[in-house]
């Protein structure tokens, strides 16, 4: 399963901070149940609960996104568990919270502003290297 760190970076990752309670509240079964610590506290129920007991709506999502990474690093192992993430985030497989705080989204703000964007009908422009 993943180590808090890598909870923590997907927060960052998500929300620009992370909820270290959360994971810590989560995973608090892990030390005496290995992976069977995902039979308490990664449900809905828990879900609904972290969201009234936070008042934060984004606390949720660090909850689902918890589980979410728990999933992905079981079909993928622990050291790619988080680029997958990130992948499956990008294209859609994962839902996208959008906080403008979140690390992603303000990678891809910056991104955008700054390239050079062409539609997918325009040729490419004049080339930027002549061989003489
Ligand atoms: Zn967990």
């Amino acid at each position: 399963m993943p180590a808090h760190g890598l909870h923590y970076l997907i927060d960052i990752l998500m929300f620009g901070r992370p909820y270290p309670k959360i994971h810590e509240a989560m995973d608090a079964a892990q030390a005496s149940l290995q992976s069977n610590h995902r039979m308490f506290f990664h449900d809905d129920l828990n879900l609904e609960k972290t969201i009234i007991l936070e008042n934060s709506i984004e606390a949720g999502w660090s909850f689902y996104y918890h589980v979410v990474l728990d999933g992905v690093s079981d079909e993928v192992g622990q050291q790619e568990s988080v680029p997958a993430m990130v992948n499956r985030l990008l294209n859609g497989q994962i839902p996208f919270y959008f906080s403008d705080r979140g690390l992603l989204v303000r990678i891809a703000a910056i991104g955008i502003r700054n390239a050079r964007i062409y539609p997918s009908s325009l040729v490419p422009p004049k080339l930027p290297y002549s061989f003489k």
